[in-house]
């Protein structure tokens, strides 16, 4: 297994599952199922117990090792310098290993299925995938400066593809010159590739380079911030190097400059940030920045953010597979009952997985009443139309 070697450098000091500030939990893994194995820590010492023939590949192995959501959190946290960078590519290349032994979880197992035969994790057409688009008149790319990329829940997912419409109209009414590739694009490949399945991220990934190399794509801008940490990061390995952009790092200066109706009315707001836009990519402003801009907002920091902040757990593929479940201390649900103690009637987001997966946190915590989940464009849009 790739990265084998630093498995026995871990001394199970447990800073990793704990943010900067060691206010709680903040592994969405260990939160969730509140067992050692399932901390950063304790599946590296796992990991090296199976290595070495000591435990079997149960289900439970194989649940535990899936349970990662690919935050980062215990990079960032991690006290041991000389191997905190490689800690979540080993956690990658066990789930590697078990995919190509062909043991993963049935909710895995039929995810990766989908997106090997229809280029996404829903199973749903390639042809519907521009769908999104139909009541806009969105340009297919063919001199634009921009190539606009929905990614799999911007296209398919009902609530993602409201969220796309929202960034569409934004970017058109700003004078962006953007096109879309639509039925010819497949899943950008973030999470197939946290999923260890290396072979079909590499297969979707190069058939998104043919059809952008084909175009002369040279500009991206990403709905969605794990297609921002694929495209940007993962691609440049098969060849594929354009300027990548998330919407947020677009609209922030344009949304600077609006000018808007001074009777905006005050709402208060705390804002998540997407771990492949933070601790992946160091992008902590660009949507403050759009946030801190636009008039009547009050803007209030939860206790963990930025480096420090709780993922939703929508990530590592989680958002389809649901290996972390629903309870309690589901990461989601965690989030928003901070979300709610900044007494923030909006809990801004800056991605389409996050907004799905803390909307149903909300539900589920039955807090309907006192916060709503709204991605920072629809915030935008909002505050346009009232001001215009
Ligand atoms: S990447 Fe996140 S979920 Fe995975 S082990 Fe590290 S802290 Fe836990
Ligand atoms: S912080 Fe690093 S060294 Fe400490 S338990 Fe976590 S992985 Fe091991």
């Amino acid at each position: 297994m790739q990265y084998e070697e630093i498995l026995h450098r871990c001394f199970r000091c447990g800073y990793c599952k704990l943010p900067g500030n060691y206010i709680d939990f903040n592994c969405p893994a260990y939160l969730a199922f509140c067992f050692e194995t399932y901390s950063p820590g304790g599946r590296m010492w796992l990991l090296r117990a199976w290595l070495d023939k000591k435990i079997e590949t149960t289900d439970r192995f194989q649940e535990i090792l899936f349970s990662c959501v690919n935050c980062g959190n215990c990079v960032e946290q991690c006290t041991f310098p000389k191997f905190k960078d490689q800690l979540l590519l080993a956690f990658m290349a066990g789930k590697e290993e078990l995919v190509n032994a062909g043991k993963v979880p049935p909710a895995v197992r039929d995810c990766l299925t989908n997106y090997q035969h229809h280029g996404n994790p829903y199973g749903f057409a390639r042809k519907k995938r521009h769908g999104w688009a139909e009541d806009l008149e969105v340009d297919r790319f063919s001199e634009h400066e921009y190539l606009f990329f929905p990614g799999d829940v911007g296209s398919y997912d009902s609530r993602g593809q409201e969220i796309c419409r929202s960034v569409a109209r934004l970017l058109k009414a700003n004078g962006i010159s953007f096109g879309i590739f639509g039925a010819d694009e497949v899943s950008d490949g973030n999470e197939v590739n946290a999923m260890g399945e290396t072979e079909l991220f590499r297969y979707l990934a190069e058939e998104n380079i043919k059809t952008f190399n084909a175009s002369q794509v040279k500009k991206i801008i990403t709905l969605s911030p794990h297609a921002y940490n694929a495209i940007k990061n993962d691609y440049l390995q098969f060849g594929g190097q354009y300027q990548v952009f998330h919407y947020a790092q677009i609209l922030a200066p344009i949304i600077k400059q609006q000018t808007y109706k001074s009777d905006v009315p005050p709402m208060r707001v705390t804002y998540h940030d997407s771990c492949y836009l933070g601790r992946h990519n160091g992008e902590y402003w660009s949507a403050r920045t759009i946030l801190s801009s636009l008039p009547g907002i009050q803007f209030v920091e939860m206790d963990r953010n930025m480096q420090n902040a709780l993922c939703c757990g929508g990530g590592g593929g989680n958002f389809f597979t649901d290996i972390l479940g629903r309870g309690a201390n589901n990461p989601a649900r965690a989030r928003i009952r901070e979300a709610a103690e900044t007494a923030a009637e909006v809990l801004a987001v800056a991605c389409p997985l996050c907004a799905v997966v803390l909307e149903d946190a909300v539900k589920a915590e039955r807090l309907d009443e006192r916060i709503e989940v709204k991605e920072i464009s629809e915030i935008a849009n909002e505050i346009l139309d009232k001001a215009n």
